[in-house]
């Protein structure tokens, strides 16, 4: 698909929600390549590095965005405050890095309600003080006025539940290459079709560099501490190590493999993979060398933390998962 963007310089604007931020830092990795993009588009709001307020956008024709980047997932109401504000104003609205595509690892906070993370959070922690047991409230009245804060939802939520999404672009972060591929693609309107993923269509497992197994021989899995000498040739499940490969989007070149770490599904499930854990689940019975229900079962109750393992990325998006906001 070409689109033809204005003759003038773009405008983007970056956005963080519920994540760590590193997809925004993520940008500087272009390197000499930001002062291209800087070149043909004008950054016209990103709060982490540019004194934009909410309401300069407010005060922006609707579509005037040319493109936004938003990366965090939908934890609080501010969140879809600005989601559906940004959404207004863009022509294109693009989900980028692995919060904003499945929730991320903030959504490992879904194995959780919201009731028990305030108890944990505001009663039980060692540090805390709190004889009354009060928690933050949305909205408190003082003799200058009412203050409001966010009110937190319970759960964390793919920016695609709360607002449409033209393209998607994963990575925990992003890399380099797939960044520029983006940003080339708006710049140059030769855009994908809309609804693409900006990653490899493969699962990770096709760009590894190790040797696969003929035949499988997992006995029980352990983590990469447990194991003295991790045989940087040979898969990584194979040798009883959780790799999430045959589960995850290709594209990285399995950058974390090459350090001799397992896979963590990042980049998000494959193509024609709904819901990685379960994969994941699918994947790993076939593979232990174990034909007997009982010890299978006994070897991934003995694995520590299986269910946080399987959706360290993607529990935002899990079917097992779903919470009310
Ligand atoms: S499971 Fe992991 S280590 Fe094994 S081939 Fe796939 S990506 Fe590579
Ligand atoms: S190897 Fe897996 S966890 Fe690491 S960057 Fe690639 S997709 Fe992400």
């Amino acid at each position: 698909m070409v689109i033809k963007m204005s003759e003038e310089k773009a405008k983007i604007a970056f956005y963080w929600a519920a994540s760590c931020g590193g997809c925004e830092i993520a940008i500087l990795d272009l390197d000499a390549a930001v002062l291209d993009v800087a070149a043909k588009a004008d950054i016209v709001f990103w709060p982490v590095a540019v004194d934009t307020k909410y309401h300069d956008v407010e005060s922006m024709p609707d579509n005037s965005i040319d493109v936004t980047f938003f990366n965090g997932g939908i934890r609080n109401s501010e969140a879809v405050h600005v989601a559906k504000l940004l959404r207004k104003k863009s022509k294109f609205l693009v989900a980028f890095g692995s919060c904003a595509n499945f929730g991320g690892v903030p959504a490992l906070a879904n194995f959780k309600s919201k009731n028990s993370i305030f108890e944990r959070v505001y009663k039980t922690t060692p540090s805390t003080v709190n004889p009354q047991g009060i928690y933050p409230q949305t909205s408190y009245k003082t003799k200058e006025g009412e203050v409001t804060i966010p009110s937190f939802f319970d759960g964390v939520y793919p920016l695609d539940e709360v607002v449409p999404v033209d393209y998607y672009l994963p990575g925990c972060p992003p890399t380099k290459k797939w960044i520029l591929a983006g940003v080339t693609a708006f710049l140059t309107g030769e855009l994908p079709p809309k609804g693409s993923v900006i990653a490899e269509e493969f699962a990770l497992c096709k760009e590894c560099p190790r040797e696969k197994p003929e035949k499988h021989t997992v006995k029980e899995f352990k983590r990469t501490w447990e194991i003295m000498n991790i045989d940087f040739e040979k898969c990584l499940l194979e040798q009883g190590i959780i790799c999430l490969g045959p589960a995850t989007r290709g594209g990285c070149e399995a950058r974390c493999i090459k350090t001799n770490y397992p896979c963590r599904g990042c980049y998000g499930p494959a193509p024609n993979v709904e819901d990685m854990g379960a994969k994941m689940i699918s994947v790993l019975g076939s593979i232990i060398d174990e034909k007997d229900e009982a010890k299978m079962a006994q070897i991934i109750d003995e694995t520590p933390d299986f269910a946080g393992t399987i959706y360290e990325f993607t529990a935002g998006k899990s079917v097992f998962l779903r919470r009310k906001q």
